[in-house]
Parts: C-alpha cells; sequence; structure tokens
C-alpha cells in the first residue's frame, strides 16, 4: 500500500550552479544553506563528466559508474528530505552525448557541472527521515 502525506509548498529557489563544481554537493549544500529539510529539486544543463550508480536488486548494493566526456543533462529530477538529521538530496538524472544517447540513473558524487541552472521547491510538512529498509537494504523514509 502506498504511504503518504499531504504537505504544502513553501519558497521556490531558482538560480544556477558553479562551474567546476560537483552536481550533488552543490544541491545538497544549498538545501542545508536554506535550511531545507522537505522539497523537490529539478535541473537541467551540461555536465564535464558523470558518475552514476545502478542499484543491484539481487546483491543488494550500488554499482557506480563513470562516463568521462561532456554530456547534456536533459533532465535531472530528486528530492529532499532527512538522513542523520541533515537534509539529503536524492536525485536521478539523464544525461545525452553529443550524438543524443541517453544514460541515466542514481545521481553520485563526481559528477562534474559545466552549466546547470536548478529550481528547488520547498515544501512545509512532517519530517522524511530516511534509514534502513530491511526489504530493499537501502535507506527509504521511515513511514507508517
Ligand atoms: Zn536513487
Amino acid at each position: 500500500m502506498a504511504v503518504y502525506n499531504q504537505i504544502k509548498a513553501d519558497a521556490i529557489l531558482m538560480g544556477k550552479l558553479k562551474h567546476d563544481a560537483d552536481l550533488l554537493e552543490e544541491l545538497t549544500e544549498i538545501c542545508k544553506q536554506n535550511k531545507i529539510q522537505l522539497g523537490r529539486v529539478e535541473a537541467l544543463g551540461a555536465v564535464k563528466k558523470a558518475r552514476i550508480g545502478f542499484y543491484d536488486q539481487q546483491k543488494k548494493e550500488y554499482n557506480f559508474f563513470e562516463i568521462d566526456k561532456p554530456l547534456e543533462i536533459t533532465n535531472l529530477i530528486g528530492n529532499v528530505s532527512l538522513k542523520d538529521g541533515e537534509p539529503i538530496v536524492h536525485a536521478h538524472i539523464t544525461l545525452a552525448d553529443a550524438k543524443g544517447n541517453a544514460f541515466g540513473g542514481h545521481l553520485a558524487p563526481g559528477t562534474i557541472i559545466f552549466a546547470c541552472e536548478f529550481i528547488i521547491n520547498s515544501y512545509e510538512g512532517p519530517e522524511y527521515c530516511r534509514g534502513l529498509d530491511q526489504q530493499t537494504h537501502l535507506p527509504l523514509w521511515k513511514m507508517e
């Protein structure tokens, strides 16, 4: 059964990220600086290189791979919640190369920004805290 809450939209942040910075770290830092504990993230732009994770459902572990070339961010979608009391951005990204071939997965540290425009929607609502989920071994939201 799906578990969810009704939440209210608060502030919206819209801007651009720093050239040469780490994409996931930048987004996380903005959330920390603005005390955003619950929210939605979207972005587009380009990266110099990417590091992406794929969760092996059998082995219950992430495999990470790097794509060491310029890529367009055709989509980045994510959410903001809490892990160990700190804001954490969970984002998935789709990237395209010079020929339009697309790659995607779980955004990992090591994805370096060329240019990036972002929107972060901050929400008011109950705390969404991540903790180890027994079934998947993923740090999912603890909800009843
Ligand atoms: Zn993920």
